[in-house]
């Protein structure tokens, strides 16, 4: 129970019996802290060189990854400051898909050079004002030093996807795989009015399959379904495909009651089995009479209707994903039926072929050649299961990256550039500022500098020496200057080949400032006994 008291000195219970408060500077000491631990853990796996995590659940899953968002998604964090940080990586996920370890870094490094100030009695509000100004300033920055590309030039979205993936397992393969990345992101793209593009990364279909190895992937222009024929009497091919998309069951439906039917002769057996019978050939019939060649059904089929069908050379695949059976209905121009009654020729969609492959020891459906050439499938191979499913994350990454710079066709350099440019140009600005804001600005310069900083670390460079001599080109009006971690040495980006997108640089530096100044601004963490409700 927690009393306070008023000023006439009469007690005044506040808090429930059990609830559990921290006040001032401890509470503020102790989000930081949890904060901080945060960001020390995905600071190792930032970069090329950075180190991949082995993440284990309860059931003994494991997972190797040295994406920040995921690392952070498996580990079940408790600190309610630890969690913000664990926010930001996925709002930068989801935003812009790159740049998730990026953004918890410098937060974590926000809140330990604001630490130092609040050790120095600089007001958390003073160090939250001059952050905030500080980020602003940091954006406005970078936007001026960004370089303008074409929202299509293939060449610079490729470089782009490569740089993305130069920090992963996929690194090797990362030129074969940006060639598939963007032109599965411009053949989804569309184009607004105004002449800007519009991306839905989530028209792309992307199916992972263990086995093989990553230079096995490939891109199909049209959709893939990881699933089979129905019945092995139906064709295994067919050419000027008309495809029926039906979202119900072929089966006769059971009745939601138990019924008991009294059968006293052979015969009645006979004919109550004949009905059945019929009614599943009539749906059928319905299927051939539209002309249809290929059927796709999101549910089950009876097995006597799949011998109807094989009879009548309709390829089938039963239950298929309803995210599938809206991609193929985009695809090939198919109406999806519910009711084998309403099917008829006009809600037929159209492909050049259907065909099941062998992948593996599976058998899958290539519906290629579709009425809509939007339609593209990524088809991931990789060793193992781990392997592919890193892939998948990597291969994610890089589609949001080249989505980001088609929406907005910004670029700047990576290898900690930008943010040593920054940094060096805020100290300037930081100059003309008055009070106490300008050191929490300076400090602010000073965080920008952990990428660099963790760059070089991770690659085993000398932290302090690659960054006197990045400054001291950067100070030279370099501002292509950065580190190339893979030759080890600060060089240019332009010949490295290391750019990003100006919209990753903008979120990892808004998102890491909300969250450290969040986390500043709290001086009561109150823990309530029981949760509300
Ligand atoms: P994030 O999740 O933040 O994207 P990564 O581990 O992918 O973290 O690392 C991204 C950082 O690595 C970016 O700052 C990028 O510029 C940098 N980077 C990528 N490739 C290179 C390279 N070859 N040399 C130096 N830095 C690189």
């Amino acid at each position: 129970m927690s009393i306070q008291s008023s000023a006439g000195g009469i007690p005044v219970v506040i808090l429930k019996e059990g609830a559990q408060q921290t006040k001032g500077r401890d509470a503020q000491k102790n989000n930081i802290t949890a904060a901080k631990l945060i960001a020390e853990i995905v600071h190792s796996s930032l970069g090329p060189r950075g180190m991949d995590k082995m993440l284990v659940d309860s059931l003994g899953d494991v997972t190797i990854t040295n994406d920040g968002a995921t690392i952070l998604k498996e580990i079940d964090v408790q600190h309610p400051a630890a969690k913000m940080l664990v926010e930001i990586s996925k709002a930068t996920d989801n935003e812009v898909g790159d740049g998730t370890t990026s953004a918890v870094v410098l937060a974590g490094s926000l809140l330990e050079n604001a630490e130092s100030l609040i050790l120095q009695d600089v007001h958390p509000t003073i160090i939250v004002d001059g952050y905030r100004k500080a980020a602003q300033k940091a954006v406005e920055l970078l936007e001026k030093i960004a370089d303008k590309v074409s929202a299509t030039d293939k060449d610079a979205l490729e470089r782009i996807a490569r740089t993305s993936m130069q920090t992963k397992l996929v690194r090797r393969d990362s030129a074969n795989l940006a060639e598939m990345i963007v032109k599965s992101v411009i053949a989804v793209a569309e184009k607004k009015d105004d002449g800007q593009y519009l991306v839905d990364i989530d028209d792309i279909k992307v199916e992972k399959k263990a086995g093989g190895s990553i230079k096995d992937c490939a891109i199909i222009k049209g959709i893939v379904l990881d699933k089979e024929i129905v019945h092995s009497g139906m064709p295994k091919r067919i050419d000027h495909a008309k495809i029926a998309l039906v979202n119900n069951a072929l089966e006769i439906d059971k009745t939601e009651f138990d019924a008991k039917i009294n059968i006293t002769n052979p015969q009645q057996m006979k004919s109550f089995l004949d009905e059945e019978q019929k009614m599943i050939k009539n749906m059928v019939d319905k299927v051939i009479a539209s002309g249809a060649n290929v059927l796709f059904c999101q549910k089950g089929i009876d097995d006597m209707a799949q011998h109807y069908l094989a009879k009548a050379g309709i390829l089938t695949v039963r239950r298929i994903k309803e995210s599938d059976m809206t991609k193929l209905a985009k695809a090939t121009g198919a109406r999806i039926i519910s009711n084998f009654d309403d099917l008829f020729e006009k809600d037929l969609g159209s492909a050049e072929s259907v065909e099941e492959r062998k992948v593996e020891t599976d058998r899958w459906v290539f519906v290629e050649g579709c009425k809509h050439p939007k339609a593209v499938t990524l088809l991931l191979r990789g060793g193992s299961q781990r392997v592919v499913d890193e892939v998948e994350r990597s291969v994610h990454d890089a589609l949001m990256v080249v989505k980001d710079v088609m929406e907005k066709p910004l670029i700047v350099a990576g290898g900690g550039a930008p943010e040593t440019y920054a940094a060096t140009k805020l100290r300037e600005w930081a100059k003309t500022l008055e009070g106490r804001e300008q050191l929490a600005v300076e400090k602010f310069a000073d965080s920008l500098e952990v990428i660099p900083i963790t760059l070089a670390e991770n690659a085993g460079m000398d932290p302090i020496d690659t960054l006197a001599s990045l400054r001291s080109k950067q100070l030279k009006g370099n501002k292509w200057t950065g580190i190339d971690v893979m030759k080890g040495q600060v060089s240019s980006m332009h010949a490295s080949d290391i750019f990003e997108p100006l919209s990753v640089k903008i979120q990892i530096i808004t998102c890491a400032t909300e969250a450290a100044s969040m986390i500043l601004r709290i001086d009561d963490v109150i823990a309530t006994a029981k949760s509300a409700g």
